[in-house]
C-alpha cells in the first residue's frame, strides 16, 4: 500500500509506562505503515525529563505552538514516591500542567461512543464534551477559619486611594474565603471553547449562577456573551448555536439529552462535572482529551494516566488486557486536525478510517478486559491489548483497500 503523504509536521510527545508501550505498539502498527508523516519527537518520559531538568516539556510545548497539532502519551506526574522508585533529582511539575500555562488553553474531554458499550444515562447518544475553566475561583483563593468573634473587611488599594468593604461580623466561630478571577483568563477561556465548538461543529453551552452572583458569574457570562459576538458569522457557517444556562438548569438538561454539545464549566463545576460525565460513559479507556489554546493550537491525548498497575505486570512478562482506544483517538485527531490545517482531505480520510476500524472492531465484540464487563450484547472472553491491535489494524486495511 503506498503511503499517504502528511505535509506539515505533527508534534508527538511521549510518555510513561504502560502507556507508552501501547503508545508505540499503536505507531508501529496503525500509524507509520500507511503514514509518511514528519514528526518532531520529544521524549517526555520520566527520565528524559530528569535528565533535561524538564527542559524538554517546555521544548514541546513551543514545538506545539509553531506547528500548532501535538499529540501526546500519558505521562508520570511524580509525587515523593515517584522520586524515589525512578531516582530523580525532583518531583518534576506535571507536564500537562506545564503546557497548558505554555499555551494558554483548555482541556475538554470527549468521549468515544460504541454502539455495544452504553453509557449509563439511556437518552445519551453523543458525546457530551466537557470543559473546564482551569484558573482561580475555589482553586486559587484565600481561606480563613475563625476562631472568635471578628469583623471581617475587605480592604482595596489603588494608590493612595483605599476602600474598606464590610465582609461579615462573626459571634462566633467560622470560615470565610475569598475568590477572584481574571479578565485575561476567562476571555481565553471563552476563545478556547469556541474555537473548539466550532471545529467540532457542536453547540456551546455555558453555565454560571448569575441569579445569585450578578457581579463575579454575571462577569463571565458577559465575557461569553461578547466573545460569542464577535464570532457570530462562524457560528452560522458551522451551523451551530450558543445557550447561556443556569447551572441547576443545565444538569437537569444535560441528563434529558441526547448528548452533542460541548459544556463550558466554571472550574469547580468542571472539576466536578467532567467526572459524573465520564462515569456516566462509562469506561476510562473510551476518554479523550484535548488541550486547545485561544489561538488555536490543538494537542490531543487519551484521558486516562499511565496505567501503572498494568505496566508491573507487563515488567514481570505479563501479557495484559490495556485498553489503547483513547491513545489510537489521540492519534487520530492530531492527524484529522494536521489533514484539516493543512487542506490535505487524504489525512482527514486516513483519520476517520482509523477511528471507524477500531469503534467496528469494539462493535464486533473484539474487545479489552475493562470494556468486556459493560458489554452489551455480553461478549464471552477479552483480548490482549496486542492482538487488540492486530484485528484493528485487519480491519483498517480492508476498510482502506474499500
Ligand atoms: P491511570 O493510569 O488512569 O489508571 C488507573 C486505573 O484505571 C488502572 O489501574 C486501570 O484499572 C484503569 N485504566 C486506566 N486506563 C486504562 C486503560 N487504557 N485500559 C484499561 N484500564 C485502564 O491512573 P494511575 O494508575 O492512578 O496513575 C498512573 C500515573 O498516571 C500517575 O503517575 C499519574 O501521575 C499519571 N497520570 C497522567 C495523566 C496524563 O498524562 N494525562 C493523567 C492521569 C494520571 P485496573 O488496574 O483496575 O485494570
Ligand atoms: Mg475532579
Amino acid at each position: 500500500m503506498k503511503k499517504i503523504k502528511v505535509k506539515n509536521p505533527v508534534v508527538e510527545l511521549d510518555g510513561d509506562e504502560m502507556a507508552r508501550v501501547m503508545w508505540k505498539w499503536i505507531k508501529e502498527e496503525l500509524i507509520f505503515p500507511y503514514l509518511d508523516i514528519p514528526i518532531k519527537y520529544f521524549d517526555l518520559g520520566i527520565q528524559n525529563r530528569d535528565a533535561t531538568s524538564d527542559m524538554v516539556t517546555l521544548e514541546a510545548a513551543k514545538a506545539i505552538k509553531e506547528y500548532k497539532v501535538g499529540v501526546k502519551c500519558a505521562t508520570i506526574t511524580p509525587d515523593q514516591e515517584r522520586v524515589k522508585e525512578y531516582n530523580l533529582k525532583k518531583a518534576w511539575k506535571s507536564p500537562n500542567a506545564t503546557i497548558r500555562a505554555y499555551l494558554d488553553g483548555t482541556v475538554f474531554r470527549k468521549p468515544i461512543i460504541v454502539r455495544n458499550i452504553p453509557p449509563y444515562v439511556k437518552t445519551w447518544k453523543r458525546p457530551i464534551i466537557i470543559g473546564r475553566h482551569a484558573y482561580g475561583d475555589i482553586y486559587n483563593a484565600f481561606e480563613y477559619r475563625v476562631e472568635e468573634p471578628i469583623e471581617v473587611e475587605i480592604v482595596l488599594k489603588s494608590g493612595s486611594e483605599v476602600k474598606n468593604f464590610k465582609v461579615h461580623s462573626f459571634d462566633g466561630r467560622g470560615v470565610f474565603m475569598i475568590l477572584h478571577n481574571t479578565e485575561k483568563s476567562i476571555r481565553s477561556f471563552a476563545r478556547s471553547c469556541i474555537n473548539y465548538a466550532l471545529s467540532e461543529k457542536v453547540d456551546l453551552w455555558f453555565s454560571a449562577k448569575d441569579t445569585i452572583s450578578k457581579i463575579y458569574h454575571g462577569y463571565f457570562k458577559e465575557i461569553f456573551q461578547e466573545e460569542v459576538e464577535r464570532r457570530k458569522d462562524d457560528f452560522e457557517k458551522a451551523g451551530i448555536n450558543y445557550r447561556y444556562f443556569l447551572i441547576d438548569d443545565a444538569v437537569a438538561q444535560i441528563l434529558k439529552s441526547e448528548g452533542g454539545m460541548l459544556w463550558a464549566c466554571m472550574n469547580y463545576e468542571g472539576d466536578v462535572m467532567s467526572d459524573m460525565i465520564a462515569a456516566g460513559f462509562g469506561s476510562l479507556g473510551l476518554m479523550t482529551s484535548v488541550l486547545v489554546s485561544p489561538e488555536g493550537e490543538y494537542e490531543f491525548e487519551a484521558a486516562h494516566g499511565t496505567v501503572r498497575r498494568h505496566y508491573y505486570e507487563y515488567l514481570k512478562g505479563n501479557k495484559t488486557s490495556t485498553n489503547p482506544t483513547a491513545s489510537i483517538f489521540a492519534w487520530t485527531g492530531g492527524i484529522r486536525k494536521r489533514g484539516e490545517l493543512d487542506g490535505t482531505p487524504e489525512v482527514v480520510n486516513f483519520a476517520d478510517k482509523l477511528e471507524e476500524a477500531t469503534i467496528k472492531t469494539i462493535e464486533s465484540g473484539i474487545m479489552t478486559k475493562d470494556l468486556q464487563p459493560l458489554a452489551d450484547p455480553p461478549v464471552d472472553r477479552y483480548y490482549y491489548t496486542e492482538d487488540f491491535i492486530k484485528a484493528i489494524k485487519e480491519r483498517l486495511e480492508s476498510l482502506l483497500k474499500g
